[in-house]
């Protein structure tokens, strides 16, 4: 079946039938339940490398759509309505991973736009420079002129992905399998492949992608939420006791004293329960003060749903028919993980 993205389902035939399907299915299925989208960036154009990656006009598009059938809310409000009882018909919240400069400069626009409210989890560490360790490896193949050959060849002792990049054929191919290669590794080895993946490929870092604290400062004060996401942006579950408290607690300190406020909502990095974080790590969220915090396992959430784990949804999909069905998937979808030990 041939996809038809957002941007050519400009014309009012797709997109009427999208906006039939989105008021007329998806309302029939909606309830008191709360959709979380999670966004990470919003390219100003398509990306090079991973084109189906949201960008300003298919972000746009996608907003206005979800507005057909949804009430967007803020996370704080969606979260005080699981907990009193009160949450509207339709709930859905729009949440940003990471910190991105391109959530200010791009999205922050089109949703001060639409009316949409969204909240911002900033990895506090980078608000002071550097950049996410998978971001490193795709901009290190972003900036490099060879073709994805020399590429394989020059990355095939990289540890953890030397084999697993070969027969690559795209740069995105190249890239997610270096990226699923060394994600799991201990934060020293997978630090040592991704200096190499630069060495390797001549990468010498150049803009800031993540926001600085004037940013975060300036993205609030357009009256978007932030929330936490740790400093550094670990795989809880694999630190000690101590280090996970370290990051959970100093990612909400950091974030305090940049905006003279208390940091309520917290999202775990990676998110899946069991495999990126663990109970213990639900309790020492608990224990920093945190009211609510969001995973990336799909799902909605109704009153009395745990407040610490609330699921989110994906939502991206080049293809909005795919998009309409899975959104109907994910909202018909009760049983969702919550991490247990
Ligand atoms: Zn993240």
């Amino acid at each position: 079946m041939t996809a038809v993205s957002v941007r050519k389902a400009s014309g009012p035939g797709v997109l009427g039938k999208v906006a039939v399907l989105a008021n007329g299915v998806l309302t029939a299925l909606l309830s008191a339940r709360l959709s979380i989208l999670i966004f990470h960036r919003v390219h100003a154009e398509p990306d090079s490398i991973f084109p189906g990656e949201p960008d300003a006009h298919r972000f746009k598009a996608l907003m206005a759509l979800l507005g057909k059938s949804f009430n967007f809310c803020s996370l704080d409000d969606a979260v005080r309505g699981l907990r009193d009882g009160t949450l509207r018909k339709g709930s859905l919240a729009v949440t940003f991973d990471d910190g991105y400069v391109d959530n200010l400069d791009v999205a922050c626009p089109i949703l001060l736009a639409l009316g949409i409210p969204a909240t911002f989890f900033v990895a506090s560490g980078f608000m002071r420079g550097g950049r996410m360790w998978n971001d490193r490896i795709v901009e290190a193949v972003r900036h490099c002129d060879a073709d994805v050959t020399e590429i394989e060849r020059a990355l095939a002792s990289t540890p953890g992905a030397g084999t697993a990049v070969q027969g690559a054929r795209t740069k995105r191919d190249l890239c997610l399998r270096v990226l699923a290669g060394i994600k799991y590794l201990p934060e020293t080895e997978r630090n040592q492949a991704v200096g190499h993946v630069e060495r390797c490929l001549g990468m010498t870092q150049t803009d800031a992608l993540m926001m600085n604290e004037d940013q975060v400062r300036k993205l609030r004060s357009h009256g978007m939420t932030i929330g936490a996401h740790t400093v550094n942006h670990p795989i809880l579950r694999t630190l000690d006791e101590a280090s996970a408290r370290s990051e959970i607690e100093q990612g909400k300190a950091d974030l305090e004293r940049v905006l003279g406020e208390e940091i309520s909502l917290f999202a775990y990095p990676n998110g899946k329960p069991g495999a990126d974080y663990c109970a213990r790590d639900v309790r020492l969220v608990t224990e920093a003060g945190f009211t609510s915090a969001v995973t990336t396992e799909w799902g909605v959430s109704s009153v009395g749903d745990d407040l610490l784990q609330l699921p989110r949804f994906t939502p991206w999909d080049r293809d909005m028919w795919r998009f309409s069905l899975r959104l109907s998937g994910n909202l018909l979808r009760r049983n969702y993980a919550r991490a247990t030990a």
